[in-house]
């Protein structure tokens, strides 16, 4: 009997104990947030979602090579001899059209190796850290802004300047081998 009044006594106690932690926490300020209709915003360096300013871009592939998961994909095509594709923002020359840039997040550690060797300054981490999806290949994301059109007419454009240089220089080889074997006009009159 005499327990009997103790475990009531006990049980009492502690509801009351617990009833007091959770009064005390009425008035203390929440630590948490109510993800995610409530976003927390992170500092501006955090190494979250990749961006790339694709404008800038020289497709020097430093990133790509840096990269150690091999998540960056780089397509480049020559510039053409007489087009002129302009500077990057810190005045660099660019002579690649950069035809494909895609980075697959889904892969992607955060480890920000692509960042430090771009020459332009162009690849960076964003604090956009809500991407996630239902589909994975949400998670690849293309950079590059060409049309598979306008690729097609690049790559044919490159392969007819190929070809027309090796013309030129298969006609500077035979010019100069047939000039090799010309008798010397002096050699002839001896
Ligand atoms: S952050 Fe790291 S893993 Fe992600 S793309 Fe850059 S180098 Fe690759
Ligand atoms: S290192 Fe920078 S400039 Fe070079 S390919 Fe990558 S993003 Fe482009």
């Amino acid at each position: 009997m005499k327990n009997y009044f103790k475990n009531i006594y006990q049980a009492i106690v502690t509801i009351l104990i617990g009833l007091g932690v959770t009064f005390r926490h009425l008035f203390v300020r929440a630590v948490t947030i109510q993800y995610p209709h409530v976003k927390r915003e992170l500092p501006p360096r955090s190494r979250q979602k990749l961006f790339v300013n694709i404008d800038d871009c020289i497709g020097c592939m430093q990133c790509a090579r840096a990269c150690p998961v091999d998540c960056i994909t780089i397509e480049t095509i020559k510039a053409g001899k007489d087009e002129d594709l302009g500077t990057t923002s810190n005045g660099q020359k660019k002579r690649l059209h950069v035809v494909k840039f895609d980075i697959d997040m889904s892969l992607c550690c955060y480890c920000a190796d692509c960042v430090f060797p771009c020459p332009t300054e162009c690849i960076y981490m964003t604090p956009e850290y809500d991407f996630a999806t239902y589909n994975r290949e949400d998670l690849l994301i293309h950079f590059a802004k060409y049309t598979p059109e306008q690729i097609e007419a690049l790559r044919q454009r490159e392969q007819q300047e190929k070809e027309a240089l090796a013309k030129a220089k298969a006609a500077r080889l035979n010019a100069a081998a047939s000039n090799s074997k010309k008798p010397d006009s002096n050699t002839a009159k001896s």
